[in-house]
């Protein structure tokens, strides 16, 4: 029976577990090149190895992050644990150099994966006084010889830049390759490939998806060796993302820009607010002149935007006030903003840094802000409310 063709625009939901080969020299084929950039025939075999809803979604990933090819992930987790593992090497592995200031997940994977079960050599970069010291990069790149440098164009929960692009210059000199988990900036402030990374990841649970429903993740670059890899170990591991998240990812990522041109100006304007604030002790925003790497944002992001995140801490003459001026604040904004561990959200949300951070950032007064795109005038409102 001929196959019901319909003139949708849109790559459907493709839910097939294995599609059809017809023949064993169809299969063959298909089989053979499976991993390769470009397929004759271009068939499906199985959705844990590829999906046309899949594909539809990283054509446009590749099209934001300017790559020759990206790859969806069930979670950001995921594409991290891709773009790491497929460098590990058995006994030969080289060392790996991770800057201190990443996502908290992140360094507890490190610990918990790659030096527990893996047994692995992983070196940590820190920064002196929130900004990284590339001098000190150099001398530690010469000594280490590392196989990959990992960074993030903004920190969390600090939002530190580093000066990313002479980092790469540094790495590449000691023929390091780099990865750049671009979460938190979006191609929309910076594209590391185009900079010189190798491989770029994201977080697509929060900008790329932006309506707090989906949990993704993706790596994109434009080296086809690294490519096939990555195809490789997400196919074994099973980390392929499922076609009905891929066609939701594909949805919400056509309204990116939009929503992240908008959270970056309500961040921006919840920054201004909580700097005038006498309450408020100290705040940490790219785009605030007196924020350590202030200069580096400024240079790498062009100003068209700093970001859609803010941090800040209350004052208080100790612990007990901080953490109560905190509470009430939490709590007086309840209405309008939630307390929910995520970020990149259509409404803006709040976490307590030492909940989450706990011996890293100790201080009770501290509260890490991610800017929703709503009305401008309404956040200034609750958040001055709040504050009052
Ligand atoms: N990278 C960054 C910068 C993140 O903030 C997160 C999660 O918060 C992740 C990666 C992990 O992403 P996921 O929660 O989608 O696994």
């Amino acid at each position: 029976m001929k196959k019901k063709q319909v003139n949708s625009s849109r790559t459907p939901v493709y839910r097939d577990a294995g599609f059809e080969l017809y023949d064993a020299g169809t299969a063959s084929a298909a089989f053979a090149q499976e991993a390769n950039p470009i397929r004759d025939p271009e068939v499906y075999i199985y959705s844990r190895y590829r999906n046309p809803t899949v594909v539809a979604a990283e054509e446009e990933i590749m099209k934001l992050e300017r790559a020759g090819w990206a790859l969806l992930t069930q979670s950001g987790m995921s594409a991290i644990d891709t773009a790491v593992s497929i460098f590990q090497n058995g006994r030969n592995t080289r060392p790996w150099l991770f800057f201190s200031e990443i996502y908290g997940g992140t360094l507890s994977y490190i610990d918990s994966i790659l030096r527990k079960y893996r047994g692995l050599d992983i070196h940590i970069f820190e920064p002196a006084e929130e900004r990284y010291d590339l001098r000190v990069f150099e001398a530690l790149m010469k000594k280490l010889h590392p196989e990959f440098v990992y960074i993030e164009a903004v920190s969390n929960p600090m939002l530190i830049v580093p000066d990313v692009i002479n980092v790469i210059r540094i790495a590449k000199k000691y023929g390091s390759k780099v990865i750049a988990d671009n979460t938190f900036a979006t191609p929309y402030l910076w594209r590391p490939l185009e900079s010189g990374a190798d491989i770029v990841i994201h977080s697509a649970t929060k900008y790329f998806s932006g309506h707090g429903n989906i949990t993704a993740g993706v790596l994109c670059g434009n080296d086809n060796e690294i490519m096939k890899e990555a195809i490789n170990y997400r196919k074994f591991i099973g980390h392929m993302i499922s076609a009905d998240d891929a066609y939701r990812l594909h949805d919400h990522i056509q309204t990116f820009e939009l929503r992240f041109v908008q959270q970056c100006k309500n961040a921006s304007a919840v920054a201004d607010i909580l700097q005038k604030s006498k309450k408020v002790r100290k705040v940490w925003f790219p785009g605030n002149p007196d924020h350590p790497t202030h200069r580096e944002a400024a240079s790498l992001f062009g100003k068209k935007g700093w970001g859609g995140m803010v941090t800040f801490d209350f004052k208080g003459k100790d612990k007990t006030e901080k953490k109560k001026r905190r509470d009430v604040f939490i709590k007086a904004v309840s209405e309008k903003i939630k307390l929910i561990p995520s970020l990149g959200d259509p409404k803006t949300i709040i976490l307590p840094v030492e909940s989450v951070w706990g011996a890293k950032y100790p201080e009770p007064g501290m509260l890490r802000l991610s800017a929703g795109f709503e009305d401008t005038k309404m956040l200034k409102n609750a958040i001055r409310g709040a504050l009052d």
